[in-house]
């Protein structure tokens, strides 16, 4: 079995190849390496050769991973990808350098009130339901850009960039065309879509980022 570097090498050259079929620019997206339920140990190798921005799903699991990474390689962008619960929007200010699952009003004002605590400021992004599924988290797509806008008005947050997760059972491409669409509506520049099965096509649809888990460290 190829090792989780030997992935990680083959992930770049085919986002490099997509960027480039796509008529994108070469660096135009960022890969955000996966490392959810991966112990330091399989993480580490994937950061010496040259990977600085990871993804986590659980704010509690990578408080038990990453302070000492960060510590190593202070150049590490580390995003936060999955929900988060308002009581743990301490943990995730103090922790994460990117908060991509901003959904709701409640997160969005514990948000601001942790921001201005601390002095910390994450980047953030609204995760977008677009599928509407009752069992996934994210906002509504009508909602979206009215949401986008009261996160500025209301709490004082400004939002960079929308993230989705499409249905697991359907074509992806209509979900990344859909938002790009609000991305575009809500004037924010990030777009963050596509995992491991489908990266290529959310590149060729507009994604600025990629969260790609397990065709870089293998399955969970
Ligand atoms: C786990 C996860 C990923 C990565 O999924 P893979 O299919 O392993 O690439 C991407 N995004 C989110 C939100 C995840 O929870």
């Amino acid at each position: 079995m190829a090792s989780a570097v030997e992935q990680f090498f083959t992930v770049k050259a085919k986002i490099a190849a997509a960027e480039r079929e796509a008529g994108r620019q070469a660096g135009a997206v960022t890969l955000v390496a996966v490392s959810k339920t991966f112990s330091a140990n399989d993480i580490s190798p994937v950061i010496e050769a040259g990977q600085r921005v990871f993804g986590e799903n659980r704010v509690q699991e990578a408080q038990a991973k990453w302070p000492a990474l960060k510590q190593a390689f202070p150049d590490i962008e580390l995003h936060l990808i999955g929900p988060l619960q308002s009581n743990k929007a301490k943990e995730a200010v103090a922790l994460f350098d990117v908060i991509e699952t901003v959904d709701r009003e409640k997160i969005a004002a514990e948000l601001a009130k942790e921001i201005a605590r601390q002095g910390r400021l994450p980047k953030l992004y609204v995760q977008v339901n677009t599928g509407s599924e009752p069992q996934k988290a994210g906002i509504e797509p009508r909602e979206a850009v009215p949401f986008v806008t009261r996160c500025r008005d209301v709490h004082g947050l400004a939002i960079e960039g929308l993230m989705c997760i499409p249905p697991a059972d359907e074509n992806p491409g209509p979900h990344f065309a859909l938002l790009e669409k609000l991305g575009l509506e809500a004037g924010v520049e990030k777009l963050s879509m596509g995992m491991s099965g489908d990266y290529e096509t959310a590149i060729a649809f507009g994604a600025t980022s990629v969260r790609v888990g397990s065709a870089i460290f293998g399955s969970r």
